[in-house]
């Protein structure tokens, strides 16, 4: 064995395993802060909407500019709570779009609401908004755009539809809280303050991520505030008094206090997140079996998932020639809604959203997240070459 060889089998040795999601490296660079904002509030004994949430609502409300933000357990009870809070009635058609995560359209089935799921386009995975007005009938109350993998989606043409057929906006911000969405005036919004209630999670690989499950609702609606903070506590008015059927759902005092900390970070964190995402552009931009992620005009990108569409490549054999050489790959969506058992309906059949069914095939998604090396992307840019060139 020549001195080369060596010299590199030890580089090789010395990288970081790579993950999809590094929460312990982040984890690492912040552990002072965070040991000891937890075990204050261990001492505290304020578990439950202690100074800790109440603290991080009003900084959340003042990082995204909104003037309400109502914190809750998790990303899927606000989507629920948003539906809620807006009194839909059973029957309701709700649209949103077929290539996202299932909890979006499983609180609109579970309130015996009626999900209308609508194609999206090809190049930015969005909602279709000529497919949402097409869709719209004398029930559709609501539209759920998703502002999928850290970009938004077009909200001036959803609310312009919006607006025209007097319908709520419910914005599915859980992959791309911290986005901006610029107006064609030049202004400027956080994604999920523009529509009638934004909904975000705080799962822990989640761009703002705790350690453990939380969530948040936002509008800058007085009177829907009120009704929001009610439904997630029990419809509860004022203590014992209930004025409407509510759920349970808080986020807890420790969460709170982890993603204060966090909060400051989430600038820097999304600047990581862009820096690994152009590394990727850079060296797959010019292949002809890939396709990089599309930007849009009209958003900046925050890059929950960097999503690579395939052309004409074995994806299966990809991701397991990745695999063996330690680089996950995942699949983000395998399959669209209208496909799964749960969400079988007869008014859709296989073939009647050709966009989602295409990108369901030949998606791959790479490792995106906060603390990826250079290493640790030349290695998985190479590795993705090798074998696309192989
Ligand atoms: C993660 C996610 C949710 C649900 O959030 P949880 O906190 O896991 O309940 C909802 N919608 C989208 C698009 C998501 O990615």
């Amino acid at each position: 064995m020549d001195l080369c060889c060596i010299f590199d089998a030890q580089i090789f040795s010395l990288m970081k395993d790579i993950q999809m999601v590094d929460l312990k490296s982040q984890y690492n660079k912040i552990q002072e802060e965070i040991d000891t904002a937890v075990l204050n509030v261990i001492r505290s004994t304020q578990y439950i909407n202690g100074p800790e949430v109440k603290g991080f609502q009003k900084e959340l409300e003042n990082y995204l500019d909104v003037k309400h933000v109502i914190p809750c357990a998790n990303g899927t009870d606000a989507l629920q709570i948003a539906m809620m809070a807006l009194d839909l009635q059973p029957g309701d058609e709700v649209i949103t779009s077929n290539f996202t995560y299932v909890a979006t359209a499983e609180v609109i089935a579970l309130l015996n609401l009626k999900p209308v799921l609508v194609d999206v386009y090809n190049d930015t995975f969005d909602i279709d908004v000529e497919a949402i007005e097409r869709a719209i009938t004398p029930k559709t109350k609501a539209i759920v755009p998703v502002h999928l993998f850290g970009q938004a989606s077009n909200m001036e043409a959803i609310l312009e539809v919006s607006k025209k057929h007097n319908l709520y906006v419910i914005e599915d911000t859980a992959q791309a809280i911290g986005c901006d969405y610029t107006f064609k005036d030049g202004t400027t919004k956080k994604v999920g303050t523009i529509g009638t209630i934004g909904c975000t999670s705080f799962f822990p690989s989640k761009n703002l991520g705790c350690y453990g499950d939380g969530g948040a609702i936002f509008t800058n609606d007085d009177e829907l505030a009120k009704k929001l903070r009610q439904t997630a506590n029990h419809g509860q008015s004022k203590q014992y008094i209930h004025d409407r059927v509510g759920v349970n759902s808080r986020l807890d005092s420790v969460q709170a206090a982890i993603l204060r900390i966090k909060l400051r970070h989430l600038d820097a964190y999304s600047e990581a997140r862009n820096n690994a995402a152009s590394f990727y552009d850079n060296a797959f931009k010019n292949h002809p079996s890939l396709k990089i992620p599309k930007r849009v005009a009209f958003s900046n990108h925050v890059f929950h998932q960097y999503t690579l569409q395939l052309k004409n490549v074995n994806r299966d054999e990809m991701r397991e020639f990745l695999s063996n050489k330690g680089v996950p790959a995942m699949i983000y969506y395998p399959i669209p809604l209208h496909l799964q058992e749960a969400y079988t309906d007869p008014r859709y059949k296989e073939g009647d959203f050709p966009v989602t069914e295409k990108l369901c095939e030949c998606v791959v998604s790479l490792p995106m997240q906060t603390e990826l090396d250079n290493e640790q992307l030349n290695f998985i840019t190479q590795s993705v070459l090798e074998f696309l060139n192989k």
